[in-house]
């Protein structure tokens, strides 16, 4: 195959497209329309998810130690990763489970809650800005400046004079990140209300996992319908050509792990990165070391 829609050479035949395909946000895509259940472009079952995580999990860690190895040599490049999603949608779970097979010397983790005193003070971007992936890091931002689309917009905490600008704003910062080497990967995590409170349900249920569970949750959960149109509104104008937005099915966690794991696989593949060459004298070295 030569068209567009090729697969990837090592995709794993369980899917069916590159869950890009599939996965990306489209105008006239609807946020109340999708199935969180769905598990689009994969062929696959639950029981299949397993062994397949933890091969292409592998391959992940891999390529993050190639985009490391190749900054060593003085490759610019980076990637900075998007989660976005309501509570319980399983953020930390990508973080754990897809994120955490790396190595962590090459990850620069950051979530970003209520903002500070200090953080007020300045433009929502200022905490952002202090968290950007440095060249061959992988930054994963937990949460992140759609915060200031969202939950401030749902809630008015700043005028919407100010809030409605802020799409363009995110796209013009955006865009400087790529223009200096960054690869943006988007990911926006939808689950049912239903699943939700099932989730809920069982930090309630168990004294190690109380530590998740934060009564406001419940006042979020309450404003769904706004939330809805506020994803909305960010899926429709932060989507661009340089840092398109991509939309998860989360009720079933197998699945939203595999898909982020392929969409992370991607962005790294499409670095085109290779091991740096030796800068020494590779049998001059053997020999030096033999006599040493
Ligand atoms: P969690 O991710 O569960 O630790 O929760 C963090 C909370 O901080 C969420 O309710 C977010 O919506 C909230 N949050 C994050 N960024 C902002 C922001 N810029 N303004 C107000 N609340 C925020
Ligand atoms: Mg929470």
């Amino acid at each position: 195959m030569t068209d567009s829609t090729a697969l990837a050479e090592d995709l794993p035949d369980l899917w069916t497209h590159e869950p890009h395909v599939h996965l990306a946000f489209k105008p006239g895509d609807s946020v109340a329309a999708i199935d969180t259940r769905a598990t689009p472009g994969f062929r696959g079952s639950k029981s299949d998810a397993p062994a397949l995580q933890a091969e292409r999990n592998e391959r992940f860690a891999v390529l993050q130690e190639k985009l490391y190895a190749a900054s060593r040599a003085g490759d610019n490049r980076k990637v900075l990763v998007v989660l976005q999603g309501m509570d319980t949608a399983g953020k930390g779970g990508i973080v754990k489970h897809v994120v955490g097979a790396a190595n962590p010397q090459g990850i620069r983790y950051a979530s970003f809650g209520k903002p500070t005193e200090e953080e007020l003070s300045h433009d929502f971007l200022w905490r952002i800005e202090r968290q950007l992936p440095t060249p061959g890091h992988i930054g994963v931002f937990d949460r992140s400046h759609y915060e200031d689309v969202l939950i401030v917009r749902v809630h008015d905490l700043v005028a919407p004079e100010v809030w409605s600008t802020r799409y363009d704003i995110i796209n013009d910062f955006e865009r400087r990140l790529v223009l200096d080497g960054t690869t943006i990967v988007k990911v926006a995590m939808f689950v049912s209300l239903d699943e939700q409170r099932d989730r809920l349900a069982k930090r309630l249920d168990r004294p190690d996992k109380y530590w998740k569970y934060n009564p406001a949750d419940i006042d979020e959960r309450l404003l769904w319908p706004k939330y809805q149109e506020a994803y909305q509104a960010m899926l429709e104008r932060t989507s661009t050509d340089w840092a398109p937005w991509h939309v998860i099915p989360c009720d079933r966690k197998w699945y939203s792990r595999l898909a982020i794991t392929e969409l992370l696989i991607e962005a790294l593949d499409g670095l085109d990165l290779s091991w740096p060459p030796a800068d020494f004298d590779v049998e001059a070295e053997k020999k030096r070391l033999a006599e040493a």
